[in-house]
């Protein structure tokens, strides 16, 4: 039996491609629910993420997923709209006239923008179209020296800044430039007249998480099973052992995938993982009317929140019992910031008070209900040399024979984080399993 630790969409992944290649598989999440960081929430219409989630057209693997998980006829691509608050104004920022209008960039910071993002080097005069091509050329070298040698200081200041404190917080100084390169690849297509499409499941991304469950089968599945420890004996995994409310039971397996963040990787093996992470606090905020026209809004002031994700602008309201719903995001550094202490009463107050500062007519009386969500460890910080510190899918070297790893510090979550990335990775750790035997 292979022993699957973690039933977020990577270990669930990975416990259906196992099933298909023959192997008898046990899933151990440590919650009474699965999905991990793709939970959702009761809405008065369909449920809806606690974490704001979208697929970019460049992500293949999930579409395929959803396609034989039978959820084909859910998948829908919305045109998302992108906007900028500056000053008290919000800036739309979609069409090449949006763009061309913003005030806060000159025609001449737009101008490299645009060459940067189309992939052109005009640095000198003369064009290149291959100096982004290999993104390793660009792991060691910083964001901001690479902003400012590429595009222009406006860009830096007015354009890539806030959206780098708006992800990173106080750490965005420490990212590669290749990752930003990343990024903007990552991406999907942009139609020019109508925006960025994005994709999304009517009826919200928790019915992938049902779906994988159901091919899983609930018998393979132990919920409230947290992994507290591997065996190895004779240089080969022997056992997990899992804290249940029987107590302390173990598991003998031929095989076992670690599916979580790094540091339960380094709880139940030694094996470290340099890469940090951050942690989110997000509320979803349900309104009787809509705040703004815009889905993604970039926060280039000063506010609480990095970003507002006006879910409903994208996705319409009619889907959640014509609530209007609202998601408020801060990235945070660790447990001393100051959001992160703050109960969930707190926090709330403070994105309203937030929101009522940006917008003064804002009605708090509109707002019927707010959900809140919070997780020590959400997303990696994309450092320099980040490539290096990625965890290995087969760990028979560093840890033990039959020892894998799909969780986020894996390849497949580079440049982003995502649900594409954790199918990625466990379809992955699967078929090395496979191959190994
Ligand atoms: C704010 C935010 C926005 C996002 N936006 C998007 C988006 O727009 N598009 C997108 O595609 N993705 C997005 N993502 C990313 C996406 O949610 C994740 O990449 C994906 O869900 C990760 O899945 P996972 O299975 O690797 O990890 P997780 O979901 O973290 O699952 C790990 C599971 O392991 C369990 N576990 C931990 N320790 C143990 C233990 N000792 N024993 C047993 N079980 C254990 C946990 O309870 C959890 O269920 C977003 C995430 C966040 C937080």
């Amino acid at each position: 039996m292979i022993g699957v630790v973690g039933g977020g969409i990577a270990g669930l992944a990975a416990a259906r491609r196992l099933q298909q290649l023959g192997h008898d598989v046990t899933v151990f999440e440590a919650n009474e629910d699965l999905g991990g960081l793709a939970t959702t929430y009761e809405t008065a219409g369909d449920p809806v993420e606690a974490f704001y989630h979208h697929l970019s057209k460049s992500e293949e693997t999930i579409v395929e997923w959803i396609d034989e998980l039978g959820l084909d006829d859910a998948l829908e691509w919305r045109y998302g709209s992108d906007a900028y608050y500056v000053d008290g104004v919000v800036h739309p920022m979609d069409k090449p006239w949006e763009i061309l209008a913003y005030p806060h960039l000159s025609i001449y910071d737009k101008f490299r923008l645009g060459m940067l993002v189309l992939d052109v080097d005009v640095r000198g005069g003369i064009p290149s179209f291959d100096t982004y091509e290999r993104l390793e050329d660009f792991e060691d070298v910083p964001v901001k020296g690479f902003v400012l040698d590429h595009t222009s200081r406006g860009c830096f200041e007015r354009f890539f800044k806030p959206l780098l404190e708006a992800k990173f917080g106080d750490r965005w100084a420490d990212v590669s430039a290749a990752w930003l390169l990343g990024r903007i690849k990552f991406r999907g297509e942009r139609d020019l007249l109508k925006g960025e499409q994005l994709g999304y499941l009517a009826g919200g991304f928790g019915q992938l998480t049902d779906a994988l469950v159901e091919t899983v089968g609930k018998m393979d599945i132990f919920t409230e099973s947290r992994a507290t420890d591997i065996r190895i004996k004779d240089g080969v995994v022997d056992s997990v052992t899992v804290e249940t409310e029987y107590g302390e039971v173990p598991h003998a397996v031929d095989g076992v995938v670690v599916a979580t963040m790094p540091d339960v990787l380094e709880s139940l093996t030694g094996y470290a993982c340099d890469i940090d992470f951050q942690g989110t606090v997000c509320s979803v905020i349900s309104m009787e009317k809509p705040l703004t026209d815009t889905y993604w809004l970039n926060i280039a002031d000063d506010a609480p929140f990095g970003a507002l994700i006006e879910h409903t602008n994208y996705v319409p309201p009619e889907r959640y019992g014509g609530e209007h719903l609202l998601y408020a995001v801060k990235y945070v550094q660790g447990p001393e910031d100051d959001l992160w202490q703050m109960d969930d009463q707190a926090v709330e107050e403070t994105w309203l008070s937030g929101i009522e500062d940006l917008f003064p007519d804002f009605d708090r009386d509109s707002v019927n209900w707010i959900q809140t969500s919070r997780n020590p460890k959400t997303a990696p910080i994309y450092e320099r040399g980040y490539l290096e510190k990625v965890i290995p899918y087969d760990l028979s070297e560093e840890v033990a024979d039959g020892v894998y790893y799909a969780g986020m510090a894996s390849r497949a979550q580079y440049p982003e984080r995502s649900l594409d990335g954790a199918i990625v990775a466990g379809e992955t750790v699967a078929e090395r399993i496979g191959e190994a035997q």
